[in-house]
């Protein structure tokens, strides 16, 4: 298996990676464009995309921002409300897997931004029929929440004409290096589906046999193209504009408006996915399980490339991270009413076998992973010298309130 020499990612990374002949991957080349970038100009542009939709009445929505209890949401209002000086509508999609401090967040994120928030609860019990069906055909426990999150802000934005969505960063650009910052991709249906979907969109996932009807997926259908040109919707990412450096804009939430953070079970990252007890724990072993590594390497291989971890350090954490067992494993399957072993077949069938064979015991062997990697020969001639060091805070918690009293957040929005 080819290993970028400068960050971690291997050559069967899902969203496409290719190496130039120093065998540097695209994501770490179009990073580097973070710093041979004028982000004032860049700032600039910005400011006259949003300034072409902040509305002369009073009454309208400017633009229309995703937010969760956590991942960016905070620091993505805070430059458009605070910094740009749009009025927002927020909208969030109830992924159903929340933390208690990820309800917190979102909760705080309401009453600190003054902002109106409309939410999304599809029926529990058709969120449970989707999971089973989307584990045995993708081998995920997340499509509903990625359909969900990428189809709700399109639909509100049809509904209440709202033309322009506001996202954080673009996997594509900021992982992969699919694109340039200076393409300036914007949101499409294309690309939700070949890429945050796996491929399937809802109308796909219904299934006689698992009793999933057309109308139960109805509510992650994503607006018919004519409803999208009348209203003209747009989604742009603010990381095309903005130097994208999602510690540093977390540390600045933490500080200004007290956003928690916590330690996690598979990653050191304490504060992109603390929202979702799946996300970075029976989520991301599922990920491991298909192409042999998970989430903590692409947080080392962003922190790399941020010149905060040495490509050493990044392996260091890996090795320490990669194998952890889920912690809410038992949790999940309680939920989906699923034995263990029902859950290790569907998502055996999903291994890669570019990394993945069968030992002669019919145990799963990785054939290769980047822990043997650590001393290619090309490495050094590649290395960013590392400026920074890699110290995610873990915040102590807002004080924590009755029974009663956090009822009372959630639901009026304020104590
Ligand atoms: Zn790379």
């Amino acid at each position: 298996m080819k290993y970028c020499q400068r960050c971690l990612y291997p050559e069967n990374h899902p969203l496409n990676i290719t190496f130039d002949e120093e065998g540097v991957c695209s994501g770490c080349r179009i990073h580097e464009e973070k710093d041979s970038l004028d982000w004032k100009e860049r700032g600039k542009k910005l400011k006259e995309i949003l300034g072409r939709f902040k509305s002369s009445s009073k009454h309208n929505y400017d633009c229309i921002i995703p937010v969760s209890g956590a991942r960016d949401s905070y620091f993505i209002v805070h430059t458009i409300k605070n910094v740009y000086g749009l009025k927002p509508l927020l909208v969030t999609y109830n992924k159903q897997y929340n933390t208690e401090l990820g309800i917190r967040n979102l909760a705080y994120l309401q009453t600190l931004f003054d902002c109106d928030l409309l939410s999304m609860t599809v029926d529990p019990n058709v969120v449970k029929k989707i999971t089973r069906v989307s584990l045995l055909k993708m081998g995920s426990i997340y499509w509903h929440c990625l359909a969900g999150q990428t189809v709700f802000p399109v639909q509100i934005a049809v509904r209440f004409k709202i033309p322009l969505i506001i996202w954080g960063a673009h996997q594509g650009c900021d992982q992969v290096g699919m694109f340039s910052h200076l393409d300036e991709v914007e949101m499409t249906r294309k690309y939700r589906k070949e890429h945050d979907l796996m491929g399937y969109e809802a109308q796909d996932l219904v299934d006689e046999a698992l009793r999933l009807s057309a109308q139960e997926v109805q509510p992650f259908l994503y607006p018919h193209d004519k409803e999208i040109e009348q209203v003209g919707v747009r989604g742009i990412y603010l990381s095309n504009y903005i130097r994208w450096d999602s510690k540093k804009q977390h540390e600045e939430m933490i500080k200004l408006y007290g956003y928690e953070s916590f330690p996690l079970e598979k990653t050191f990252d304490t504060y992109n996915d603390v929202d979702c007890y799946n996300y970075a724990d029976v989520h991301d072993y599922i990920k491991f399980v298909k192409y042999g590594y998970g989430k903590v390497t692409d947080h080392a291989s962003r922190e790399i490339r941020l010149k905060r971890l040495t490509r050493e350090e990044g392996i260091g954490l890996v090795e320490k991270y990669q194998n952890k067992k889920p912690k809410n494993l038992n949790l999940f399957l309680r939920w989906l009413k699923l034995s263990e072993n029902g859950f290790n077949f569907l998502i055996n069938r999903h291994r890669d076998k570019l990394v993945w064979e069968k030992t002669e015991n019919d145990e799963w062997r990785l054939k290769d992973s980047i822990l043997n990697h650590k001393n290619d020969h090309d490495v050094d001639a590649v290395r960013l010298e590392k400026k920074e060091v890699n110290d995610f805070q873990i915040t102590p918690l807002r004080k924590q309130k009755s029974a009663e009293e956090r009822y009372i957040l959630v639901g009026k929005g304020h104590l």
